[in-house]
């Protein structure tokens, strides 16, 4: 028989719930569920009730909670989830970053002996063990930062024994964390330049020889692709999705981010999320707005590279649901401050504190497909951030500076 565990937290400033909000659309700070002088009573792993601190003392005395009692201002968040991140990989890349600002360009890079491809080599060269223990040491850090619930992709392995190793790494690290490491299969990042064949011989060699393998030792349920002129087009990637929907599998894709076309497939096929959108125009963003699929907008990546962010506010007037994710990875997004990133969106984009907050929590776990998170109400994950403040707006105000002092994972004070 399972014991019953009772933990109690509080007395809190504000909990920001993120609950009832609407999944589309603009938010105004108004929205905002914002309970003063809060507690938080625990049951196991989920949340039990949040409500007045001193409406629920007495219960919380009475069936033996462990208190969690707080001295000073605290402001309560859902767990951050960071949907969109690549800390799967080996060796650095801070060669490509100073040629890129050196005014070097994409192919002059990669004749040097730069760019994914480069990450490639260097995730090939890891084992295991070394892998898991990369991914790890970035996920911990994340943690720290309140990140509760943080995807990662393979994509650096580029064949079916490499990507199934990096898939294998994620999986293990998984088991060592107390975050949860959500995996997706990124083998369609770009065609292999060691493939002897087409690029479609090579999307049916991961369809027939990975997609089982992921589905028998339960390595990832989501598949995602690159749809760029530098990497597949929408034609080769058509049949690839085909079977991945066939076979069960949600769909994400890289889309839009140096032109646009991506978003257009994603929606096609039902996409969970469309990710980059950086060359989305009033087309894409209107085809979005109508359809199910999540925007979501990386902000580190247009940091690294120097360009334009996402049309956030635009995506959001037209009606579409947004997150914002960090695209973690050794090359345009090196940094993976995802409350800083977003902080910094929001003051490009003309977000509200509800839109920014949102991305990171309640509409990043929809943009997972997980409905047990991202939100401070009954029956959720107990994943709660406490940041060192008495006003929520704090958070975004200090662009990320200001860093949570206590992260519950699952109850779980880590
Ligand atoms: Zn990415």
């Amino acid at each position: 028989m399972q014991t019953i565990k009772h933990t109690f937290i509080g007395p809190i400033r504000q909990a920001v719930t993120m609950a009832g909000l609407p999944l589309k659309g603009a938010l105004k700070d108004e929205q905002l569920e914002i309970i003063s002088e809060a507690g938080i009573l625990i049951k196991n792993d989920k949340i039990h009730q949040v409500g007045n601190y001193w409406d629920l003392y007495p219960e919380a005395q009475s069936i033996g909670a462990e208190m969690v009692n707080l001295k000073g201002d605290f402001v309560a968040l859902p767990g951050l989830i960071d949907c969109h991140t690549h800390i799967c990989f080996g060796g650095s890349r801070a060669q490509d970053y100073a040629m890129r600002n050196a005014g070097k360009s994409y192919l002059e890079i990669a004749k040097a002996g730069g760019g994914i491809w480069d990450t490639v080599t260097q995730t090939r060269k890891a084992n295991l063990e070394k892998l898991v223990q990369l991914t790890l040491q970035r996920a911990n850090r994340h943690l720290k930062d309140g990140i509760t619930t943080i995807e990662v992709k393979s994509g650096y392995g580029l064949s079916v024994a490499e990507e199934l190793k990096m898939l294998r790494a994620i999986q293990e690290a998984n088991e060592s964390t107390y975050a949860d490491l959500v995996p997706t299969c990124l083998a369609a990042h770009i065609p292999p330049k060691d493939f002897q064949g087409t690029q479609r011989d090579y999307l049916k060699s991961i369809s027939e020889e990975v997609f089982p393998v992921l589905k028998a030792e339960g390595l990832a349920n989501r598949i995602d692709a690159f749809i760029e002129e530098t990497a597949f087009t929408a034609d080769d990637i058509h049949s690839y999705f085909q079977k991945a929907k066939e076979m069960g599998f949600d769909i994400t894709v890289h889309a839009d981010q140096f032109h646009a076309g991506g978003s257009l497939v994603a929606v096609d096929f039902g996409a969970i999320s469309a990710d980059h959108l950086e060359a989305s125009t009033e087309k894409e963003i209107e085809l979005l707005a109508s359809s199910d699929t999540i925007a979501v907008a990386l902000p580190g990546a247009s940091m690294g590279l120097g360009v334009a962010y996402t049309p956030a506010r635009k995506l959001l007037d037209a009606g579409a649901s947004l997150a914002i994710a960090s695209d973690w990875n050794p090359g345009s997004a090196p940094m993976g401050d995802l409350l800083m990133q977003a902080a910094v969106l929001g003051t490009y984009e003309k977000l509200s504190n509800a839109e920014i907050l949102a991305a990171i929590t309640t509409r990043a776990a929809a943009a997972l497909n997980l409905h047990d998170r991202g939100q401070l109400n009954l029956g959720m994950l107990a994943d709660i951030v406490l940041f060192p403040t008495a006003d929520y707006r704090e958070i975004t105000y200090q662009q990320g500076r200001l860093k949570p002092s206590k992260v519950f994972k699952r109850g779980i004070e880590v």
